[in-house]
């Protein structure tokens, strides 16, 4: 008798542990099936939101408040704290950043050889997304998805806080190759918005600095023409990545810099490779090009959030730019001919 009311004292709290379990996690949808309707409603938001930004680096960690503005493809983020008066708008033309730190902008024409569901497929083909949970963001219930790399560990991923009803993503943290969070985006208020003006996001003219420009290139042996170098694509890039595009930059401060960016894309991270003639310095238009090494070194620097290799080969300057671990930004570096 009293072996019988053991048994039943062990059993049931476990028969209702794995009760709960079940209805847990059959309350969990699909994750990658979630993850594909989240880029959908994404491209379909429309909204004006408040959003606590929060930057992290080595040293420090930088925390700001931030005005959000979205139509479909169009968005615009206004810094309302340090650094006040910084804007970054995106929409189907391009982007445009102004930095009132340093009063300069930045425009860029869009150089996209891929659309949208394109991207949308490339992402879905190179990330996994798994729920990790659910939580409240903005007074509203979320999803927690992590989307990480099918090829590589130790790489940079993120977590993203899904709206259950709409599938919009109302906070988004990037973590980098060491498993530190860089970045973390989080709406604190949100409004639907159907009728935003179109104009919001073409407000560029008001910062009447002009530093860098980056116009789009029809490819590679173009771009070498333009800038009088011969413009290469490196020997290795990391699997799952494709050619995103390519740009011509010039900064208009007056010294004459030129060169071009070669972008490529796994539907989430960039890497970029700028390649210029060796020698150039200019502080305004803010590419990092006082490095000058010696042919075959590589050096490795943390800018933001990215790893930046500087290489020389010959009269040209190759610089890599990406959110990778140490060892590929290298490999892509010394794969130049
Ligand atoms: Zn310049």
């Amino acid at each position: 008798m009293i072996f019988r009311s053991a048994l039943t004292l062990i059993f049931i709290p476990i028969l209702v542990w794995l009760g709960w379990l079940y209805t847990q996690n059959t309350q969990y949808p699909p994750a990658d099936k979630l993850f594909a309707d989240v880029l959908k409603a994404e491209q379909n938001s429309c909204y004006i939101a408040d959003a606590q930004l929060t930057l992290s680096s080595k040293n420090h960690t930088n925390k700001c408040a931030a005005k959000v503005y979205r139509l479909k493809h169009s968005s615009k983020i206004e810094y309302l704290t340090k650094p006040k008066g910084a804007v970054i708008i995106t929409n189907c033309q391009g982007a445009f950043s102004y930095d009132p730190l340093n009063n300069t902008s930045t425009h860029s024409e869009c150089c996209g050889l891929m659309n949208c569901s394109e991207l949308m497929q490339l992402l879905l083909s190179n990330y996994k997304a798994q729920i990790i949970g659910e939580a409240s963001i903005a007074k509203r219930a979320c999803w927690v998805l992590s989307i990480k790399s099918r090829h590589f560990k130790n790489y940079p991923s993120r977590v993203i806080w899904v709206d259950k009803q709409n599938h919009l993503i109302l906070r988004a943290q990037d973590i980098g190759c060491d498993g530190k969070m860089r970045s973390d985006f989080c709406i604190q208020n949100i409004e639907m918005q159907e009728d935003l003006p179109e104009s919001i996001f073409n407000e560029t003219q008001a910062y009447r600095v002009n530093c860098l420009r980056m116009e789009k290139c029809a490819n590679i042996n173009e771009a070498g023409r333009i800038i009088g170098l011969s413009v290469t694509e490196p020997g290795y890039i990391p699997k799952g990545y494709r050619l995103e595009g390519i740009r011509i930059c010039r900064c208009s401060c007056g010294c004459n810099f030129v060169t071009t960016q070669i972008r490529y894309t796994d539907g989430l991270q960039i890497i970029s490779i700028f390649q210029h003639r060796n020698g150039h310095q200019c502080k305004e238009c803010r590419i990092p090009t006082h490095n000058t090494r010696k042919e075959g070194d590589c050096s490795i620097n943390l800018l933001g959030n990215n790893l930046l290799a500087v290489c020389k080969r010959g009269d040209r300057q190759i610089l890599v730019m990406g959110n990778l671990p140490k060892n590929e930004i290298r490999k892509i570096a010394l794969s130049f001919k």
